[in-house]
């Protein structure tokens, strides 16, 4: 009874939101602050005083929405953690000031940045060559090749954990295959350099797609946001859901060029014409509005992972240098499922995985500095 292709699919499995009782949840990297309260006040005028828009179809294109986020990241240069802020303005480090400006027909929105990863394999990545990525990347990445029906080709990563651009560039040649690849890279935490994905647009097949996510970038990285000026073929995949706080109302969004994101336009509205639904976009805006709050909440977030990378380096932890909101670490002679089991007997939920290479590992998201503290507690009672 069932379609053929459903022998393809191998489903992602987030990290667990258990209801039997009350967890510090650190283990979907989820923002560990609220919304900003100009939120939750935009959300309810919305919904009292424009009851009826409720009932209505929301606009397809949500165009305010993408003007909005234009300007957010025109504001900020795209690096929550590194712009300065004064008051409610925020201004781009001089690293990640851009010489253009990004506009709303370089911008497509989804609900949540899988679905808009969803519509990104579908656009650019054929059957007929398979997609170079990392061994170790966001596992969401081969569920999708899965799904569509991609072959791909993971690359394993160096002794060090970070990305083998030699031979993922190597093999996309030799194919004649697009790249895809998160930048912070997930689980590991381990940025490339601007300039060093620079130097993959320029070695790539120029006829095919790099795709870069960036779901990660608020926090301390290096955007590739102006190297869109100099490569036609980049596709920059962002969430709201982790330094926008964002992860319970669902909103991804690409930038690039206005021709690739018009064709990914052309699939969205084969599919579904209003995956970001009229709350979601209200509640978006005011986000973008509210860029102040949520790059303050990024320098936090930085300021105590830095703090947490030593004190678990002070106790024989190996810990890898991170550019997100999570730290990828173990502890010699320690399975990843024993660290997690310990410490979720004392109600904190971290994440570890089964997968071969990686199973001594645990990713812990970097919550508030009181949930840190009874982090560190547990930790070292165990
Ligand atoms: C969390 C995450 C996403 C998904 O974000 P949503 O917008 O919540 O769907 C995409 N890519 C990477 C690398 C992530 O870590």
């Amino acid at each position: 009874m069932l379609a053929q292709r459903l022998t393809n699919l191998h489903p992602y499995v987030p990290g667990e939101q258990p209801t039997d009782r009350e967890y510090i949840k650190l283990n979907a990297n989820e923002n560990p602050y609220p919304p900003h309260s100009s939120v939750a006040d935009a959300v309810k005028v919305a919904a009292e005083t424009h009851r009826e828009k409720l009932g209505l179809y929301p606009d397809p294109d949500v165009t305010d929405l993408r003007q909005a986020i234009a300007d957010m990241i025109n504001a900020t240069g795209g690096v929550f953690a590194n712009t300065s802020i004064a008051g409610t303005t925020c201004t781009p480090s001089d690293k990640n000031k851009t010489s253009f400006k990004i506009t709303k027909d370089m911008i497509f929105c989804g609900n949540g940045s899988d679905e808009v990863l969803s519509f990104v394999f579908y656009t650019f990545f054929d059957s007929d060559r398979p997609l170079v990525m990392p061994e170790f990347t966001y596992s969401f990445y081969p569920v999708y090749c899965g799904y569509y029906n991609i072959p791909m080709n993971p690359i394993p990563l160096q002794k060090d954990w970070s990305l083998n651009v030699q031979t993922m560039l190597a093999e996309a040649n030799k194919t004649d295959s697009s790249l895809i690849f998160a930048n912070p890279n997930a689980p590991t935490g381990i940025a490339l350099t601007r300039a060093q994905v620079a130097d993959i647009l320029k070695k790539a097949p120029k006829s095919r797609i790099v795709v870069v996510d960036e779901a990660y970038a608020d926090f301390g990285s290096e955007s590739c946001i102006p190297l869109l000026q100099e490569f036609s073929n980049l596709v920059i995949v962002r969430t709201f859901s982790k330094s926008l706080s964002f992860a319970g109302m669902r909103l991804g969004y690409i930038i690039s060029s206005p021709e690739l994101t018009k064709a990914v336009f052309t699939v969205k509205n084969s599919f579904n014409h209003f995956p970001v639904d009229f709350l979601a976009k209200t509640a978006a805006i005011a986000s973008c509005k509210a860029a102040w709050y949520y790059a303050e909440n990024a320098k936090k977030i930085v300021a105590e992972r830095d703090s947490f990378t030593t004190f678990l380096r002070n106790r024989g932890w190996f810990v890898i240098d991170s550019s997100t909101n999570f730290v990828f670490t173990k502890k010699e002679g320690t399975s990843g499922t024993a660290i997690y089991e310990a410490i979720k007997k004392e109600g904190i939920l971290i994440r570890h995985f089964n997968t071969p290479g990686i199973e001594d590992f645990v990713r812990i998201t970097i919550g508030t500095h009181e949930q840190m503290d009874a982090l560190k507690k547990i930790m070292e009672a165990i």
